[in-house]
């Protein structure tokens, strides 16, 4: 599917409600502050949040005025390019000298890591990429299995340990493993929630070193898995993950269970950290690179 075509899969809802509202507004003929005070009131609820609305109402008003903006259609036009430039985040490309490429795949439980690893793997297969999954999730072995599950689907090997096994353990077999077969691309899954006797960030911290040791390159991504339907609260755990282990890129899961689409411009514009896949259902294709443009085409259309 096109990713247009996926994104409108995955905001049916956002767009049905929150988003279509939007787009009523502008039908109006007349923009009064009537107009900006729904229209604050709609992406508050859409959950843009506070401080990304005030922005973003701001910049385009701005715009209205500078640019002399009278009719509805044009206005609505700012607001959709402004809502782009929130999602358009400029990061240098990742630069892998020495192969795997490694990517550390963090996040809560029942986020959506495993389920984003497996469209992910699948993903890199299309493209003819070696892969290897690593299960560093091991404190369930229920999450072992259904990463191993994941890697027969796509057909890809999984090294993993036994359960309760040191997660840095495992990921120094797979790194091990991957250089001397010279795999390009190793994506790891972590546990989400820890027995209370551990620490899920110092788990994560001794993880990454294990991984850095071994490449001071790698981790080339650590991708945070952000479920869309968590809302607010989404954004705060990403808060806490960056502080602790460093974010690179954002796969924003599940964005087909939420009407609250607008989460995506607040995570970018709070965190300047750019989301680079959407998980639109729980099939290995339900997966979008994200696209700025087409996303916001998709929220409106
Ligand atoms: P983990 O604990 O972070 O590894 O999360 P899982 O991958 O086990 O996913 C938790 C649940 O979310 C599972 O039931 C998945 O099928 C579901 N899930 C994951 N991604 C998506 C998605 O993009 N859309 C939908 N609708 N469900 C998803
Ligand atoms: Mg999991």
């Amino acid at each position: 599917m096109l990713f247009g075509n996926l994104f409108k899969k995955g905001l049916q809802r956002s767009r049905e409600t929150w988003f279509g509202k939007v787009k009523g507004l502008f039908d109006r003929q007349i923009i009064d502050e009537n107009v900006w005070t729904e229209l604050e009131e709609i992406l508050i609820a859409a959950d843009v949040g506070i401080n990304t609305t005030e922005r973003l109402i701001a910049r385009v008003k701005r715009r209205v005025l500078d640019e002399k903006l009278k009719d509805s259609e044009s206005v609505r036009s700012a607001l959709k390019d402004e809502m782009v430039r929130i999602l358009t985040i400029e990061t240098p490309p990742v630069e892998v000298s020495t192969l795997p490429k490694v990517t550390l795949v963090i996040g809560v439980n029942g986020g959506g890591k495993t389920t984003s690893i497996g469209k992910l793997a699948a993903t890199l297969k299309s493209e003819g990429k070696s892969i290897l999954l690593v299960a560093a999730d091991t404190f369930r072995a229920a999450a072992i299995d259904q990463l191993k599950r994941w890697g027969e689907r796509v057909g890809v090997e999984v090294i993993a340990h036994q359960p309760g096994a040191d997660p840095g353990a495992v990921v120094y077999d797979a790194l091990q493993a991957a250089k001397s077969r010279q795999v390009q691309e190793v994506i790891i899954d972590t546990a989400g929630r820890l027995h209370t006797k551990f620490n899920l960030m110092e788990e994560l911290k001794k993880v990454k070193r294990v991984i850095t040791k071994i490449d001071p390159a790698a981790p080339h991504e650590v991708m945070l898995v952000i479920d869309a339907t968590t809302g607010q609260n989404g954004l705060a755990q990403a808060k806490y993950f960056t502080e602790a282990v460093g974010v690179t890129g954002i796969f924003l899961a599940k964005l087909d269970g939420t009407a609250k689409g607008g989460i995506v411009l607040a995570i970018c514009d709070e965190l300047k950290i750019p989301v680079k896949y959407a998980g639109v259902g729980e099939k290995l294709e339900d997966m979008a690179k994200f696209d700025a443009g087409a996303f916001i085409e998709a929220l409106f259309s």
